[in-house]
């Protein structure tokens, strides 16, 4: 409780006092030892209190301020104001803290709150079980002197929080976690770490089926395709209408077989999810040797395919793969081009910001792609027009290639499209998985 001393009632006591002290002492004829002895006595009356106060404050264990009556009075009664509401705010901090903890603590995932520096706050007991970080015997260390793994260093180092990143466990055998790393209020990050060793094991199930099934039809269709072949060799002793069903089960199988060695690819490619950087690749020969390869195929739709091929671009990576990516888009866009279309494949260094990267692309001037597919395209089976796709031959699939061989070539695929005008398909390798030479 406030209550208000203005300035000019003290020194009104004051006077009061002194003036009181100057009658007595003018009566019994001692005027100034009386004032002088009232002053001293103020004097020791307020060093009194002032003592009383630095030891509460500094060496008594009672919350409670000592009693007094005045000002001092009011002075002590103002200081316990202040500490019942500090200790208010304290207590509506804890519990809040307490919240946070119990939430945190309450979530299926380990979480671990960074400084700036990466130096470990707080962790919740989920921490422990998957990354080893024990709170609070960890606090104030460096996040990666206790996960010590080279993949995670590296994403600290470039600040790679854009997306999740995944490291094993330093804890438990066989279990693989997916990292985040997000801003935390002004000037720290949280850290959460999820067990998807089971997710990952669902996905490898998926793909060794896909394989494994794949594979399986591959001998099948081959003795299919083998008699149905021999039996179209003696067409004599069959009629017309029998020579034009073997026709569409020849048809038929080849686009089955076309479907199963593009899953068989797409496995593979897949399967190897590491990026080769030993391994160099001329691309410009490959390129080279595809344009030859597509003008003998074209025969038939008569496009004019033209190319700009700089000489001597080598890639890190797999030949095969890359292969695989770059002929995936001059087949698609022979088989999107009507006939006498014209398509130009290019190969050249780009300037990029931190060196000198690589444009692979092909332009047609087709049918082109509406806006709303272009996201979608690079999904596997997805075909914007699924008959005219089945017509070309098109399994749906080798986009999906081309996007997983990029993942793991330090690449991008680049889609330009315009409705009715004709596409641009371009893949733009990172200066990194470049061999760099003098320009
Ligand atoms: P598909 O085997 O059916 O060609 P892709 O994955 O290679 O499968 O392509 C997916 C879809 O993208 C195709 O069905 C087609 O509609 C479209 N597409 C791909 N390339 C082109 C292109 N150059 N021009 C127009 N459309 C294209």
């Amino acid at each position: 409780m406030y209550l208000g001393t203005s300035t000019v009632t003290l020194y009104k006591r004051l006077l009061l006092v002194l003036i009181a002290s100057g009658l007595i002492g003018w009566l019994f004829g001692i005027f100034w030892p009386a004032i002088a002895i009232s002053s001293v006595a103020l004097l020791i009356w307020h060093y009194h209190h002032l003592v009383q106060l630095v030891h509460w404050l500094w060496q008594s264990k009672s919350i409670n301020p000592p009693q007094a009556s005045g000002t001092w009075g009011r002075i002590y009664d103002g200081l316990y104001h202040l500490l019942n509401k500090q200790r208010k705010k304290q207590k509506q901090l804890r519990h809040r803290i307490r919240q946070f903890r119990d939430g945190a603590e309450a979530l299926p995932d380990a979480a671990v709150v960074l400084s700036t520096d990466f130096i470990i706050e707080w962790s919740n007991k989920k921490a422990q079980n998957l990354l080893g970080v024990v709170c609070p015997n960890d606090v104030g260390q460096r996040v990666d002197n206790l996960i010590r793994n080279p993949e995670f260093s590296q994403v600290l180092t470039n600040y790679e929080f854009d997306t999740p990143f995944h490291i094993d466990s330093p804890m438990k055998e066989d279990t693989r976690l997916e990292l985040r790393m997000m801003l935390y209020g002004a000037d720290q990050y949280l850290m959460i770490a999820r067990d998807v060793s089971k997710l990952n094991r669902l996905e490898t199930m998926r793909r060794d089926f896909v394989a494994n099934v794949s594979h399986e039809l591959k001998t099948p269709l081959t003795v299919m395709r083998g008699y149905v072949e021999m039996i179209q060799q003696t067409g004599d002793d069959f009629d017309e209408h029998w020579m034009n069903v073997f026709g569409t089960i020849e048809g038929q199988v080849t686009r089955m077989d076309r479907l199963v060695e593009q899953l068989l690819i797409l496995s593979k490619v897949e399967n190897n999810s590491t990026y080769d950087d030993t391994h160099l690749v001329n691309l410009s020969e490959l390129v080279e040797g595809l344009i030859k390869d597509s003008q003998w195929l074209n025969q038939e739709k008569g496009h004019t395919i033209t190319s700009e091929i700089a000489p001597n671009i080598f890639i890190f990576g797999l030949d095969t793969e890359l292969k695989s990516a770059c002929s995936n888009l001059i087949s698609n866009a022979i088989a999107y081009t009507p006939d006498s279309g014209n398509i130009v494949v290019s190969l050249q260094f780009v300037k990029q910001s931190n060196g000198v990267g690589v444009k692979f692309s092909v332009k047609d001037d087709g049918t082109g792609i509406k806006p709303e597919h272009i996201n979608r395209i690079t999904e596997r089976f997805y075909r914007i027009d699924k008959s005219r796709s089945r017509n070309t031959g098109g399994s749906g699939l080798g986009l999906a290639i081309v996007k997983h061989v990029l993942q793991h070539h330090n690449a991008e695929l680049v889609i330009n499209s315009q409705w009715g005008q004709g596409s641009e398909f371009s893949i733009v390798f990172a200066s990194s998985s470049v061999e760099q030479v003098e320009q």
